[in-house]
């Protein structure tokens, strides 16, 4: 085949049927149990003022390396959203609803990441924030959502990690005790992470780099540094999670990759997948990003799931297939009239799933293609019937016999031959 003159950008995907499908039944449930849970749905816009997201942390990799950033034609400097809590918290310090407003969200997300397996740079999440109340309660139902969403799904072999990054003012005691932790030992850390200790020390826990590991797993650990307010938030949550029977493990040097967490912070792991992607999802609390935005004191919690990721694990596991895409009825037309229009459309308005071929092809090919289809009956319109206004129908998959009914009976007799 001759190559097309291009081509997909890197980390971008032609995502078709049945995959498309198989995403749009993982958002399906998504959508369920945060409706019943009563989360509604927001549709922020997937481009804001880049300013929105620098709030997200300037020592982040997904704000300084990661955005998709760039002027407009208004001169305006816009970036596409690289996640959604940036967009939501701006949307609520702009329209001031009620609160708690508790809110579910999917679409693609975009980051200059360096693609592979897992990894894209227009991916898909699903998630939900909670805005507007600091009650613990709040963050276990959030992870109860996710733990739905993960049974409905089928997914099994994911750990809940949990970890408290206490309050913004317990932060400078901590983040001093880390970087004199890590200063002392500068010569065993790896370059980028030396580059991070100058502006977050924090985010040198998040380094996957197999170096670091030794230094941080010495590191000083934050749950010693919290307030006993931020203490008891946490012991609250986890005494929840147990409460439901989720289960977790503490893992006391997490932290995300963002910058305003505080509180809850949370991350879902699929042993399925390789480390570097094993990340399916997760969240926190991130009281203070609200008032960032120019908005209210609110405090708020949320979480996202990786969709792409969570297929991945899905098929790690041969869980969650793409749904049944076959046809019912397959209709067949050697008749130079219109009737494969009519009936295929009657067939569709009655709630089957129906097709049929083009282009006046032949009955055997037009045959062919209803095996091909694994409708399980054809419906035939030859000369004959046309004249005499009539149906056969002829089952596929089964041996019984093939009927000829008058074509006002098409419905009630497709259905009768229909496997129950
Ligand atoms: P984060 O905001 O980094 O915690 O992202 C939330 C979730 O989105 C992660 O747990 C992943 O499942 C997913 N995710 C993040 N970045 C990517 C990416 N580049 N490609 C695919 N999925 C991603």
């Amino acid at each position: 085949m001759a190559k097309s003159s291009f081509q997909a950008l890197p980390g971008t995907r032609d995502l078709q049927a049945p995959d498309t499908e198989r995403m749009r039944a993982l958002v399906d449930v998504f959508a369920e149990e945060a409706s019943a849970a009563g989360f509604g749905m927001v549709i922020p816009p997937m481009f804001e003022d880049v300013r929105v997201f620098d709030r997200l942390g300037e020592a982040s990799d997904v704000v300084s390396k990661e955005l998709y950033a760039f002027e407009d034609k208004g001169g305006r400097q816009i970036a596409l959203r690289p996640e959604f809590t940036a967009s939501v918290c701006r949307m609520f310090a702009e329209q001031r609803p009620i609160t708690p407003w508790k809110v579910w969200y999917s679409g693609p997300s975009f980051r200059y990441d360096k693609p592979q397996a897992g990894r894209y740079r227009q991916f898909d999440q699903v998630g939900a924030e909670s805005i507007g109340t600091n009650d613990p309660d709040v963050d276990t139902e959030l992870i109860a959502l996710a733990a739905r969403f993960y049974e409905r799904i089928g997914l099994t072999n994911v750990t809940l990690l949990m970890n408290s990054l206490g309050d913004a003012a317990d932060r400078p005691r901590y983040l001093e005790a880390l970087r004199s932790h890590f200063e002392a030992n500068l010569d065993a850390l790896s370059e980028q992470s030396r580059t991070t200790l100058a502006v977050n020390p924090l985010r040198v826990l998040d380094s996957k780099r197999p170096g670091d590991a030794e230094l941080i797993e010495a590191a000083p650990v934050l749950a010693d540094y919290i307030s006993d307010e931020a203490a008891t938030a946490f012991e609250r949550v986890c005494s929840g999670l147990d409460l439901l029977g989720i289960a977790y493990e503490r893992a006391p040097r997490l932290v995300r990759g963002l910058d305003y967490y505080t509180r809850t912070t949370f991350e879902f792991a699929a042993h399925g997948l390789s480390a570097s992607q094993n990340a399916v999802g997760g969240g926190g609390r991130y009281d203070g990003l609200i008032a960032a935005l120019g908005g209210p004191e609110e405090p708020g919690v949320g979480f996202a799931l990786g969709v792409d990721r969570t297929l991945l694990a899905c098929d790690a596991e041969g869980v969650f297939g793409a749904p049944d895409a076959t046809m019912n009825v397959w209709v067949v037309s050697t008749s130079d009239g219109l009737e494969a229009l009519s009936i295929t459309n009657e067939l569709r308005r009655s709630g089957l799933r129906a097709d049929r071929s083009f282009d006046g092809r032949s009955m055997r090919a037009q045959m062919k293609a209803a095996n091909r289809s694994d409708a399980e009956v054809a419906v035939i319109v030859g000369e004959d019937e046309a004249a005499n206004q009539t149906v056969t129908i002829r089952p596929l998959r089964t041996d019984g016999d093939q009927v000829t009914v008058p074509r006002a009976q098409l419905v009630p007799a497709v259905k009768e031959l229909l496997p129950s």
